[in-house]
């Protein structure tokens, strides 16, 4: 039996919160945001509700939303992905991600994936019986080493998994990088899948969905969800979309994880991803704003900060503080000054754990008042 005190345990960010909500601390841990999205997503969902669309959707996603996914993706790639063969609806990037990793790999295949990495990640890996091997992610830009990069691939890669925009460390994979990755998982024979939910938060640099570029449109699976882009997180609508073969492997598993996904949020993200460029300048634009407000209250804090260039998240060292261990300092900091931050050596291996040691991610998808206050608090740290 799986334990809440084994590996897999209790995830980081249902830990943190708990002890945020039990301390009263601002919780600058779990990544979701304090406000919720654009009202006429809202209404639609109400709309869809009362319209009676309670009922199970069809397993591949409603029409209207495989449609949607279709065009935004031109709009903002140029690619035109088929909506009956090349996508699929999924309960969460995360239900993307299991589904997709249990579609493609067999016990003893190696999985890719950079590090620090999402938790999921290493969790599926583990439950589809593969190897999972890293690559570092080296601050300060949290870029991979090339040729490091190159030396995690082997005959046995089955699927380099990225994150870009990467979460925890808000590094944006630029284009060299991501034609070197394609360049590895063709000479490997790797599918790719990547786990683009930050696509648009970026900063000031261009997000390239990494099947865009030559040679990799035909083995690479792109994953992404409404939550982030929406601020609707607790909807769970998440999709993923890539060669038609690819697909309906995934689809095959997904039947069995969750059959289908939300109805009603179907319709609703659907109205979501129709609306107009400024929706979706005018959320980079803000979260930028209240990225630089949270750096700037962090380095008066006295942390080393490391400015994200995607997501909503800020990485900070604690070590000009006197501070080395960042878990150990997670676990104190609500009780010690009333705010939640995630622990980066948690999306680690032990290697990449005694790197990243000193390091705590705080999220800035807050309102300014409650990111001025968490950063006045931090202050008295010193
Ligand atoms: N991938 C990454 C990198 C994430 O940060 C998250 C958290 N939102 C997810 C996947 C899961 O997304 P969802 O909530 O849509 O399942
Ligand atoms: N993606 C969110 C984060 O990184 C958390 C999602 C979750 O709690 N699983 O903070």
């Amino acid at each position: 039996l799986l334990s809440p005190d084994g590996e897999l345990g209790v995830t980081i960010f249902e830990e943190m919160t708990t002890l945020a909500i039990s301390t009263g601390a601002i919780n600058l841990g779990q990544g979701f945001p304090d406000e919720d999205g654009p009202a006429e997503i809202k209404a639609a969902a109400q709309d869809a509700i009362a319209a009676g669309a309670n009922q199970y959707a069809p397993g591949k996603g409603i029409p209207a939303l495989r449609e949607a996914v279709a065009a935004h993706q031109q709009r903002f790639y140029g690619l035109a992905p088929h909506p009956d063969t090349e996508i699929l609806i999924t309960t969460g990037a995360t239900e993307a991600i299991a589904a997709t990793l249990l579609a493609l790999v067999q016990p003893g295949d190696e999985v890719l994936t950079f590090e620090p990495f999402y938790d999921s990640y290493g969790a599926i890996i583990g439950m589809a019986g593969a190897r999972h091997v890293t690559a570092p992610l080296l601050a300060p830009d949290f870029l991979p080493d090339l040729a490091a990069l190159e030396d995690a691939f082997s005959n046995r890669t089955k699927v380099v998994l990225l994150n870009n925009p990467h979460n925890p460390t808000g590094a944006v994979f630029p284009e060299h990088v991501l034609a070197k990755i394609v360049e590895l998982a063709a000479k490997y024979g790797a599918v790719i899948v990547s786990d683009e939910v930050y696509e648009h938060l970026t900063f000031g640099v261009p997000h390239i969905p990494i099947t865009s570029l030559p040679g990799a449109a035909e083995r690479t699976i792109t994953i992404s969800s409404a939550g982030k882009t929406f601020s609707f997180t607790g909807w769970k609508i998440g999709w993923l979309s890539g060669p038609e073969h690819l697909v309906a492997a995934v689809r095959t598993v997904k039947q069995f994880l969750t059959y289908s996904s939300g109805t009603p949020f179907q319709s609703a993200i659907a109205v979501g991803l129709a609306l107009p460029d400024e929706f979706y300048t005018g959320i980079a634009q803000t979260l930028r704003h209240k990225r630089d407000i949270l750096a700037e209250g962090l380095r008066a804090a006295g942390f080393g900060v490391y400015n994200p260039r995607g997501t909503y998240f800020i990485n900070v060292d604690t070590a000009p503080l006197g501070i080395r261990d960042s878990v150990d300092l997670a676990r104190r900091l609500p009780g010690l000054v009333g705010v939640a931050a995630i622990p980066v050596p948690v999306f680690c291996h032990p290697e990449g754990a005694e790197r990243t040691r000193s390091l705590l991610r705080f999220a800035f998808c807050k309102k300014i008042d409650v990111l001025e206050e968490a950063a006045a608090r931090l202050a008295t740290l010193k």
